[in-house]
């Protein structure tokens, strides 16, 4: 039978930061020493006593159908704390909604709010799934860049110049991944001065939001004067926790756009897992230490990775500010190589030293790769080792 695949489906491409580990991984079985910078997923274990609270939640018999399919109310009430705590805004448990990961929020907010053809204003380079779930949505992704940004950041000048009627959704995503920039208050504030009381949407991000280096200061969209009522905050325990294969993300905002997600959930997945909701809130709930521990680690790893990318001839790379990668422009080493733009660059890369890195064509950045450095302090030099080795 010929395979029988939506328009819909066919115009969307697979996640490429979930190849590039499964790519790894399967060299890796075959017995190759790969060095990987792909996925950007911490190599911390989940913090024991989450794990702790899981293996309670399970002997206490929480392996029912989770309710009510927006969260348990449990899980609900600390996100509304723990939004309180980090971010410095107000929601109440009917504001919230507790997903299979950040990545199934996003789906639904695109899902709840596009109709065919409707544009969501998204800055490049961008997290690789945001144009494909808004195509999968059948919404049109509309980019806006500025190349002259030092850090690739865009402004509120950028995003004005996109807007049309059919604009809907304005995605930001603060700190950025694969940039590693950190957005100021001020330049988040020129973009709410924009966008308030238009009838737009702003997707705001926010999961690296724990993960900021220096003295640098988290701002929360949504805790921009107006922006609550327009702002859907996306969030979720994977970086902040490690806690990456539990698969639970949350989302806050108008309360009309979260039912809508909630009914969309009802669905399609019913929601994470019981045990895991129970247990993500005990994350949120309980000590932070293990999170202001692993930040200062990545803080270290990053600042290790940029000086070692930057002592390669005709390497660039910005000193990472949060998340957890590096986005060094490859362009002027690519002849070295014998390549003629990342995709082929990150091939030849795990071809010929066994390196995994992330091209920045499905990033939108066609001369860039991203390189993580949630990995261990060893992979870090060694995979600069080769990767040095290969550019010299
Ligand atoms: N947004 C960004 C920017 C990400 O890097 C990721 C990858 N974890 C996600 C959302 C999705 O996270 P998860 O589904 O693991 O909660
Ligand atoms: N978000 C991580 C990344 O960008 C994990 C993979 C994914 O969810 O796509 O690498």
């Amino acid at each position: 039978m010929r395979p029988l695949l939506s328009k819909r489906l066919n115009a969307v491409a697979p996640s490429a930061t979930l190849a590039v580990t499964e790519k790894a991984a399967a060299l890796r079985a075959k017995g190759v020493d790969v060095i990987s910078f792909g996925a950007g997923e911490p190599d911390f274990p989940t913090p024991a006593h989450i794990r702790e609270a899981a293996l309670k939640a399970l002997r206490d018999g929480d392996t029912k159908y989770p309710a009510p399919v927006a969260g348990k109310t449990v899980l609900r009430t600390a996100v509304c704390e723990y939004l309180e705590r980090f971010c410095g805004t107000k929601y109440e448990p009917a504001d919230v909604i507790a997903t299979v990961g950040a990545k199934d929020a996003l789906y639904y907010a695109f899902a709840s709010l596009l109709d065919p053809g409707d544009e969501v204003v998204i800055p490049k380079p961008y997290w690789v799934s945001y144009p494909d779930q808004v195509r999968l949505a059948e919404g049109s992704p509309v980019f806006v860049h500025d190349p002259d940004d030092e850090l690739l950041k865009v402004g509120a000048r950028e995003i004005e110049s996109a807007l049309t009627p059919r604009t809907r959704v304005v995605v930001l995503n603060s700190p950025n991944n694969p940039t590693g920039a950190v957005y100021s208050r001020d330049e988040l504030q020129d973009i709410a001065d924009l966008l308030r009381g238009k009838d737009i949407v702003i997707v705001s991000d926010e999961i690296y939001h724990r993960l900021i280096f220096g003295d640098r200061k988290f701002t929360s969209f949504s805790s921009l004067p107006g922006m609550m009522e327009q702002t859907l905050v996306v969030n979720g325990v994977s970086k902040t926790f490690a806690m990456t294969g539990w698969r639970l993300g949350f989302a806050a905002g108008p309360r009309w756009l979260v039912a809508a997600m909630a009914k969309l959930q009802g669905q399609t997945t019913s929601g994470p897992a019981s045990f895991v909701q129970t247990a993500a809130a005990a994350a949120l709930r309980g000590p932070q230490d293990d999170v202001a521990a692993m930040r200062t680690v990545y803080e270290r790893r990053g600042e290790r990775m940029a000086e070692r990318l930057n002592a390669i001839r005709g390497v660039r790379c910005g000193r990472p500010q949060g998340a957890f990668y590096c986005f060094p422009d490859m362009s002027s080493v690519f002849e070295r190589v014998g390549v003629h733009n990342a995709d082929e660059f990150a091939e030849a890369v795990l071809d010929r030293v066994h390196v995994a890195l992330v091209s920045g064509g499905p990033f939108g950045a066609p001369a860039h790769v991203r390189l993580s450095y949630s990995t261990s302090d060893a992979a870090i030099e060694e995979g600069l080792n080769r990767l040095s080795r290969l550019l010299a």
